[in-house]
């Protein structure tokens, strides 16, 4: 059986490159999305987190190593105002060489533009230590640019980064010589992330950001007076709604569903229950008002 190695760039504390994406949440649904191809094609996974966890590069590397597999794909998305994919292979060429072109190929094949295959010289050889320490050919994908507004906006949704990740997944089956046909049978479900490391603390700074308050992450009357009214009607793809979707999923309001940073119905429900049971109110309205109760509640100001 083949084995691959999928690094996740990123991860917990790291959020990677943010602009109109966050990087470490896109590189997982699209190392999801890959992992799960390639199983539905006979290949043995090990990716390198399957939630928001710090991962450290070192840690990816050995743990790589120690796997043993055929070949090793750590997946990014890019900063830096580029427009496009690019691919980075060893100084060596090689298989290496040869997967980067075949996932080059599968993602011009959705649409997405390659600014080409890439290597980059360091002290000691190859510049990157994914590349470079790792024992089995090894390349390094990243896919979009994060702040570039047109090019983040083909992975802004959770369908586009799993046709990235499958994208990749493809480029890999022919590499190693493994028929693509079979599709993930749960390839329609979306993949929900729970994310046991968000703290009470995350969100006070989430909020404190994205809704332009001061950033201490402790919740006071300055946060509460910044906070926006948000509902599927109101300011339903505001920044602030992704840190709430996240946060709901952690209190266990799972029916908030996949954290996509856009308030719609599952949004609606899981404010509603809320109201319900946390603010024991009588008739819900499913809206997060600016000021109110429940963003109170959430903000533990009551
Ligand atoms: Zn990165």
């Amino acid at each position: 059986m083949k084995k691959v190695y999928l690094g996740v760039g990123h991860g917990g504390k790291d959020s990677g490159a943010v602009g109109y994406i966050v990087e470490k949440d896109v590189n997982l649904q699209m190392a999801l999305a890959c992992k799960e191809y390639l199983e539905a094609n006979g290949v043995e996974v090990k990716i390198s987190r399957t939630s928001d966890i710090d991962k450290e590069l070192t840690q990816r590397i050995n743990e790589c190593n120690e796997y043993n597999p055929d070949v090793a794909v750590d997946i990014h998305n890019n900063a830096g105002g580029g427009d496009g994919f690019e691919v980075y292979h060893t100084l060596g060429g090689g298989t290496g060489k040869i997967l980067a072109q075949n996932i080059e190929e599968e993602i011009k094949a959705i649409g997405q533009n390659s600014r080409g295959l890439k290597t980059k010289r360091g002290n000691n050889g190859d510049y990157f230590g994914f590349i470079r320490c790792i024992k089995c050919p090894s390349i390094i994908t990243e896919t979009v640019f994060v702040d570039n507004k047109a090019d983040a906006s083909q992975a802004d949704e959770l369908h586009e980064q799993k046709t990235f990740g499958q994208a990749i997944a493809k480029g890999i089956l022919k590499t190693l010589g493994v028929n693509s046909e079979n599709k993930p049978v749960t390839e329609s479900k979306p993949v929900q992330v729970v994310e046991n490391t968000y703290s009470y603390k995350d969100f006070v700074g989430d909020v404190q950001k994205s809704c332009g308050a001061k950033v201490d992450r402790i919740a006071g009357s300055e946060t509460l007076s910044k906070t926006v009214t948000v509902s599927r009607y109101k300011n339903n793809r505001h920044a602030v709604v992704k840190p709430i979707q996240r946060y709901l999923n952690v209190l266990g309001y799972t029916e908030v569903g996949y954290v996509d940073g856009i308030a719609g119905e599952k949004f609606e429900k899981a404010v509603n229950r809320y109201q319900k049971e946390v603010l024991h109110y009588k008739k819900t309205d499913g809206e997060i008002t600016k000021g109110n109760n429940m963003w109170k509640s959430l903000l533990k100001l009551i």
